[in-house]
């Protein structure tokens, strides 16, 4: 693992930067305890049933196929006749979700601190899979727009990563050459496979890499200590 000197670092944000998982993980908590038709499910059923059902409908939407108004009516109907609940509940479910969502963003461990010494050095921004509404709240509240240069959100941009006219446009918006730029992220497909693809270098956190995967990013790592090492921040 060479060093290396990047113009320019783009950042994946959920569960790179923010710890998005941990706030779906939460949010799902609330909604078992808010209804007692869950009294006789279990949280881990409805975590995996509501995963399996969210994940399918992302891949819809990532094919174009449903808006996000559908998506995000569907994961709680379709969870909810799976399990057997009235599923005419998801509108309230979807309530209770959003806001136990919204209040519970947090940094990822050791992110803030590496955030910040790599921004004081290098220009950076960020991309985004997800929806506008939703990602520009994270962002104020975080203060991302004071921190980066770019920011860029799929649903604005109208692909989602991995599709190649997401980097493209993120490329032309800093008018460097591909080999110029580092993406940070933590999806092997959407992050990794994407970045690459756009000729770019790619850093890739994730503490399990399935070893065929691991020689496809320039740097895998799963401590951001690593990350600031390895570009001299
Ligand atoms: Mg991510």
């Amino acid at each position: 693992m060479s060093e290396l000197r990047p113009k320019f670092i783009y950042f994946d944000l959920d569960d790179t930067l923010l710890d998005h998982k941990k706030a779906e993980q939460n949010g799902l908590k609330d909604i078992h305890s808010h209804f007692e038709e869950f009294n006789d499910i279990s949280l881990d059923e409805l975590k995996s049933t509501y995963h399996k059902i969210n994940k399918g409908l992302w891949e819809e939407y990532g094919r174009g196929e449903i808006d996000r108004h559908i998506l995000h009516r569907r994961r709680f109907e379709e969870t909810f006749i799976e399990l057997g609940i009235n599923s005419s509940l998801y509108e309230e479910a979807g309530k209770v979700y959003m806001n136990y969502y919204r209040n519970h963003w947090e940094w990822i461990e050791g992110a803030k601190e590496a955030f910040d010494r790599i921004r004081s050095k290098y220009d950076v921004g960020i991309i985004t899979n997800g929806f506008a509404e939703t990602q520009w709240m994270k962002i104020k509240q975080f203060g991302f727009e004071e921190m980066v240069s770019q920011i860029v959100i799929s649903e604005e941009v109208g692909v989602m990563k991995p599709h190649p006219k997401i980097f493209d446009y993120s490329t032309e918006l800093v008018g460097l050459d591909r080999s110029d730029i580092l993406y940070v992220g933590d999806s092997l497909t959407s992050d990794v496979q994407g970045g690459k693809a756009a000729g770019w270098k790619v850093a890739w956190y994730t503490s399990n890499p399935a070893k065929e995967s691991e020689k496809l990013a320039d740097l895998v790592f799963d401590d951001f200590e690593t990350l600031i090492d390895w570009i001299k921040a």
